[in-house]
């Protein structure tokens, strides 16, 4: 499809849906793929699904990831881990899910019941799993997550001190992977990259031997040193930039396409939406977009975000309201902005990260705020 195309012609757009998003699987495995070659040869690459592939679909892009090699899943809540469970039940039944929560995301039991491995991050969620595993009767497996330095999830310094002292504290527990996370891994010259793997490679020598696993998305772009035995990369799998400021290393996986409502012709001087934010400065085109805030466009996209239609990149003028945005259309033939035409949001020439930063935000957050209006089409399945 070329990206001057408005995409009518070859999605079918329901007549109902104001918009399409489409998700292309092939790009997602791609993505995994080309994560898996960059790693160190003794690393493994897993998929971090939470947040429903932020945003994606995790039953479709689950299985996607699966067929690509994926073994090892990463969510952040119990009731995720289950669904993925379900959803890689005939692709992948042994695929290993871990549950970034810990115990505190919910019931032992459930955990047992569906083969989810809590990521322990404090020596109270070691104790409780330990309690599982006697109810249980026999060992369990988990995760350790050591903190160093995000002081958000995962084992503190001064617990960490009391586990190393006392390993029986981990009896009962088969420990699968010990685990830290990066604060500033998209900032390759930041120091607290190689001030956290310093102290991840401390904490780890402290501990019973167990494979290793630091990197996020852009902790895979750090180099080898961070590969350790599991990367576990979220957003670079989406299409989004791991490496900011750089080009793109993945390829894209998200178009989202809004039908345009409604196109007028007006004289300056006149408004446009709510507030009267914006003033057309002469006699303009406008076109009027089934997608508002409502649907993730942020409203902070508010005369702020562009869009491609009919081969051209036009500006949203005045503010994102909440089902409908409107674009100045006129540097476009009016025949390629007429009612039905779709606009690319999000598409070839208007990457995630490009409209995130025009929100004044990042790629994860656009994602994981797209809505549940749009007609959904999965390429490549
Ligand atoms: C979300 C998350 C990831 C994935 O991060 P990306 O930046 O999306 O690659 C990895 N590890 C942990 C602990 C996370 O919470």
């Amino acid at each position: 499809m070329s990206a001057g195309d408005t995409g009518a012609a070859d999605t079918s757009l329901p007549a109902r849906a104001g918009a399409v998003l489409t998700i292309d699987l092939a790009a997602v495995q791609a993505n995994y793929r080309r994560l898996q070659e960059r790693l160190a040869p003794q690393a493994r690459c897993a998929a971090v699904v939470k947040a429903d592939a932020y945003g994606l679909g995790a039953a479709r892009v689950g299985p996607a990831l699966a067929r690509a090699g994926a073994e090892t899943f990463f969510v952040a809540q119990l009731d995720e881990g289950i669904a993925v469970r379900e959803a890689l039940r005939c692709v992948a039944p042994e695929a290993e899910i871990l549950v970034l929560n810990g115990t505190g995301a919910g019931p032992g039991a459930d955990f047992r019941a569906h083969r989810l491995i809590p990521v322990l991050n404090s020596l109270g969620e070691i104790e409780s799993w330990q309690s599982e595993a006697a109810r249980a009767g026999h060992r369990l497996a988990a995760a350790l997550h050591v903190d160093t330095g995000m002081n958000r999830l995962g084992m503190p310094q001064a617990e960490l001190d009391v586990l190393a002292e006392d390993p029986r504290r981990l009896d009962g527990i088969g420990l699968r992977l010990t685990m830290s996370h990066l604060a500033c891994a998209e900032l390759s010259r930041h120091p607290m990259n190689a001030e956290q793997r310093a102290a991840y490679d401390a904490a780890r020598g402290r501990l019973p031997a167990a494979p290793g696993s630091l990197a996020n998305s852009s902790g895979i772009f750090l180099g080898p040193a961070y590969h350790y035995d599991l990367a576990r990369p979220g957003v670079a799998l989406y299409g989004g930039n791991p490496t900011p400021n750089q080009r793109n290393p993945m390829q894209q996986v998200v178009r989202l396409q809004g039908k345009i409502l409604q196109a007028r012709e007006i004289d300056a001087p006149q408004t446009v939406g709510y507030g009267a934010t914006h003033r057309a400065a002469g006699p303009c085109r406008l076109a009027t977009v089934a997608v508002g805030y409502a649907d993730g466009y942020l409203r902070s996209l508010s005369n702020r975000g562009r869009a491609w239609v009919g081969g051209q990149s036009v500006p949203v003028v005045g503010r994102v309201s909440m089902d409908l945005i409107t674009l100045d259309v006129s540097a476009v033939p009016p025949e390629a902005s007429r009612p039905g035409a779709l606009v690319d949001l999000i598409g070839p020439e208007v990457p995630v990260d490009d409209l995130a930063e025009a929100a004044g935000t990042i790629g994860y957050e656009i994602l994981t705020a797209l809505g549940g209006r749009y007609h959904r089409v999965y390429r490549n399945g």
